[in-house]
């Protein structure tokens, strides 16, 4: 551990009051990231910020790292941001002296609210000059924002909001905004922010020790905060940890820990059972049933309290009474913590089987009284991933399947394990496959067996794990999950509903929203109905800044939406268009569905886990019709 006597590299930062980060530092590392593309150059300027705070303020490193992710806290802690437009409109108004319709007609010009405030402050006189704002101040009053609920919560925000405008200089007030809006939007992504965390420790800790710090010390540490990071995603443990114990002996302190989710290996979608065996060719590998449910990370710790996280690290513990009552019994007696991955599925206790997803999510996913539950949830667990205090996520898929099968225990229709075959012959993948769609399931999920790469990787689309799809096989593989952006009004029969929605695509580069397709086929007509009371609400003055989409008036959806809710669609194939934008930076023409279909809400998705252009590019390419033209 750090504890030699250390050199200081005087800090070009002035504290407030002699103690506070100004929030000007911050702000203008945003400027300097939002005035490039680089991503090194991106990386540099937030290093750079972490370092002067390590050297000035260190205990503020992780509210510094939460702001320039735009979050309050781990996302498992469920505090959020977000704010409506008409909330910061109103707010903008009372403390700028300006009318909200004068701010609106600037918001379909601009589409971003955060240069509006921007603006409107620098022309506002000021009669003395407020304090200026600490980091601080602006996180405390940004997560008082995020608790405030109840019949005065709006005056109470719009209050706070108010005081910091008042107090914001020069471009402070954009970030601020765009906090609030819970979209920073500067091109800073996550892994860039922990890339730029393990720089900084590093030259802090070369500092401290009067040493150079070597490519390979800081290559070593970048890796380190991104695997920490996966495992225990919450920044607060790991800056604190790096800052006590040094930057190399993070994983020695932060290890995985029942009770706090990780986040969760994804797979890779396959088109045919052929491409599953060119990919593996000579490894062995195991077939399971993909279970058409919900994800369900399921957490047993020490003390008997038992979790439930959601493909988004969400606490879903809540949904589950009926499931969770009686504790630990899905484990043998000496089991005393745990961490399993499972499916959770509907059950039909009559017939003895698995009911379809839509069944699933007619279940409440709040507040579930264990008494009112009229759909019984069976978990299917495909994997353990921690057990009596030690990680298995090195294990070989082979031995973590023993260890499940000899710690756990079944129970029919509340507790099984994934159904499996190990084969690599064509047929008899294919018999399974077809077994598994008879048994309700949405086709196989294929993975590596043994040796290093059968490992646990978390948060990681790994191509040991492949999916393949039955429903898909004939269009491109797999469903897309795609964000709703606008809507069509409806003619004839569907006048009180729209007729039709714009998607879009997530460019996770460029953070921007890319147009794909619009669809209008596939809804029932209740699902219709409940789509436009709940679309409605979040109607916006206009498109964001960060939507790309076709500016031709006949091609613009007659209203737009705040990004929010994420659907799965299906598509015959994907086409180039003249029209649609997904993929254009990539190919130089846009991407569009041919007949989409919509499938279903996926609301353990938030809009930015949507398909990425880079995979719909991945898609078109890997299309028949593409591949032979290009042969
Ligand atoms: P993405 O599209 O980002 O891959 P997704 O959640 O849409 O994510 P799917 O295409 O549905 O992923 O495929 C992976 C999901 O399948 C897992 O997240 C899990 O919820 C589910 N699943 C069902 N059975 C299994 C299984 N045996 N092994 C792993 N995952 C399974």
């Amino acid at each position: 551990s750090i504890t030699q006597t250390q050199k200081n590299t005087p800090s070009k930062v002035k504290l407030l009051d002699g103690k506070y980060l100004p929030y000007s530092l911050i702000v203008n590392t945003f400027e300097q990231v939002e005035s490039t593309s680089s991503r090194l150059k991106i990386i540099a300027y937030t290093s750079e910020l972490f370092l002067e705070v390590l050297r000035t303020s260190p205990e503020d490193l992780s509210t510094v790292a939460y702001l320039c992710i735009n979050r309050l806290g781990p996302d498992y802690e469920g505090l959020e941001l977000g704010l409506g437009e008409s909330l910061i409109i109103k707010s903008l108004a009372e403390a700028t002296g300006r009318t909200q319709a004068q701010i609106k007609t600037d918001y379909r010009d601009l589409g971003d609210l955060g240069e509006i405030a921007m603006k409107s402050r620098n022309k506002q006189p000021t009669m003395f000059k407020p304090k200026p704002l600490s980091i601080n101040v602006v996180f405390k009053n940004l997560e008082e924002i995020a608790k405030t609920t109840g019949a005065s919560s709006q005056n109470k925000k719009i209050g706070i909001i108010k005081r910091m405008l008042t107090a914001c200089e020069g471009p402070e007030a954009k970030f601020l905004v765009r906090s609030l809006e819970g979209k920073l939007r500067i091109g800073l992504a996550e892994k860039s922010v922990l890339t730029a965390l393990a720089q900084a420790f590093v030259a802090w800790e070369s500092e401290k020790f009067g040493k150079k710090s070597s490519e390979v010390d800081v290559s070593n540490a970048e890796v380190i905060i991104r695997d920490v990071h996966c495992q225990i995603p919450n920044y607060g443990l790991i800056i604190d940890t790096a800052i006590k114990d040094g930057v190399f002996n993070v994983p020695e302190k932060c290890k995985l820990t029942a009770g706090v989710p990780l986040k969760p290996m994804l797979a890779k979608p396959t088109k045919s059972v052929s491409e599953i065996l060119d990919r593996f060719g000579g490894e062995v590998f195991t077939c399971e049933y993909k279970y058409d449910g919900e994800r369900a990370q399921v957490h047993l710790q020490p003390d008997g309290t038992i979790k439930v996280y959601s493909r988004n690290m969400e606490d879903m513990t809540q949904r589950y009474p009926d499931l969770l009552a009686g504790g630990t019994k899905f484990a043998k007696e000496d089991v005393k913590s745990y961490i399993l991955d499972c499916e959770a599925v509907a059950w039909d206790r009559q017939q003895k089987k698995i009911l379809p997803f839509q069944v699933l999510s007619t279940r409440k996913r709040k507040d579930v009284e264990a008494g009112e539950v009229k759909v019984q949830i069976c978990l299917f667990a495909f994997d353990v991933l921690y057990l009596n205090g030690e990680s298995l996520l090195k294990e070989s898929l082979t031995s973590r399947r023993e260890i499940l099968k000899s710690h756990f225990i079944t129970n029919e229709g509340q507790f099984s394990f994934a159904q499996y075959m190990d084969s690599s012959n064509v047929d008899e993948i294919q018999t399974f496959l077809d077994q598994s769609v008879k048994d309700s399931c949405e086709g196989l999920m294929i993975k590596v067996l043994n040796g290093e790469e059968s490992g646990y990787e978390p948060s990681k689309r790994s191509r040991n794990w492949l999916k393949l799809k039955k429903d898909y096989l004939a269009g491109v593989g797999d469903s897309l999950d795609l964000v709703v952006l606008g809507a069509y009004y409806g003619r004839g029969k569907r006048t009180n509903a729209y007729g039709a929605y714009l998607l879009g695509c997530y460019n996770s580069e460029t953070e921007e929203y890319e147009t794909i397709c619009k669809i209008g086929t596939g809804f029932s007509d209740e699902i219709l109905e409940s789509l436009y009371n709940q679309l409605k609400l979040t109607i916006i003055t206009a498109p964001k800044s960060y939507f790309s989409y076709d500016k031709g008036n006949n091609t613009q959806p007659d209203v737009w939406f705040e990004p929010s809710m994420v659907w799965e669609v299906l598509t015959a194939d994907l086409s180039l268009s003249p029209i649609y934008k997904a993929g254009i930076d990539q190919l130089g023409k846009g991407i569009s569905l041919r007949f989409p279909r919509f499938i279903r809400i996926r609301d353990d998705k938030g809009i930015e886990d949507a398909t990425t252009s880079e995979q719909v590019v991945s898609f078109y390419q890997r299309q028949a019709s593409v591949q032979n033209n290009q042969d």
